[in-house]
């Protein structure tokens, strides 16, 4: 899917958006949270993702989103630029409980900045925000670093169910906004 806002017959826009960051930071329970039984899960083996779809109304319009995640290839370092091409949105997830899942965002920021689309719009995301005792990560940590890197932010719990709709809507709707306005 490299044409990036594509009409398609059951839908009036669809486009791809990827899920990115370090191992077990809940990629696949955020996922497979926001999916639920509106979607379903599908993989292409030969390069090793996994992708939902989930079809969202913006307005009037019914938006489809496909959702790859990576299905634990950061791992062995195997993401490549064909993970991010394409992609008109990207939820950057890291683990409130592992300092270093926050650090590595940068790292993930330059991938997507380097093979990803240039305005493609990206969702800074907090997760495990249920296990407060554990927390390494500050929020005000992350929101200075969104503010800096101009991207949106918040913090989910797969587990608990908190916010996780929320997130991915804001990115879909973002793109929506985006892309309509371009299209026009
Ligand atoms: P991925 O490698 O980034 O796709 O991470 P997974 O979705 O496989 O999750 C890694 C581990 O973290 C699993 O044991 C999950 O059960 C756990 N996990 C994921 N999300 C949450 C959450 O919001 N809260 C808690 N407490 N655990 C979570």
């Amino acid at each position: 899917m490299d044409n990036t806002f594509v009409v398609d017959e059951d839908c009036d826009y669809l486009f791809k958006t990827v899920l990115i960051g370090d191992s077990a930071v809940g990629k696949s329970n955020l996922l497979s949270r926001f999916a639920k039984d509106e979607f379903y899960l599908d993989s292409k083996p030969t390069i090793g993702v996994e992708f939902a779809y989930r079809n969202t109304k913006v307005g009037d319009k019914i938006v489809k989103a496909q959702i790859w995640d990576t299905a634990g290839q950061e791992r062995f370092r195997a993401i490549t630029s064909s993970y991010y091409r394409g992609a008109l949105g990207a939820m950057l997830v890291y683990d409130i409980t592992r300092r270093g899942t926050f650090e590595n965002v940068k790292k993930w920021l330059h991938e997507l900045r380097e093979f990803g689309n240039r305005d493609m719009v990206i969702v800074l995301v907090g997760n495990k925000s249920d296990l407060t005792d554990l927390r390494e990560v500050d929020v005000e940590d992350a929101q200075k670093l969104a503010q800096v890197e101009n991207l949106c932010f918040m913090e989910t719990s797969a587990k608990d169910n908190l916010n996780v709709e929320d997130a991915f809507l804001q990115m879909i709707t973002k793109i929506y906004d985006i892309a309509s306005q371009k299209s026009l």
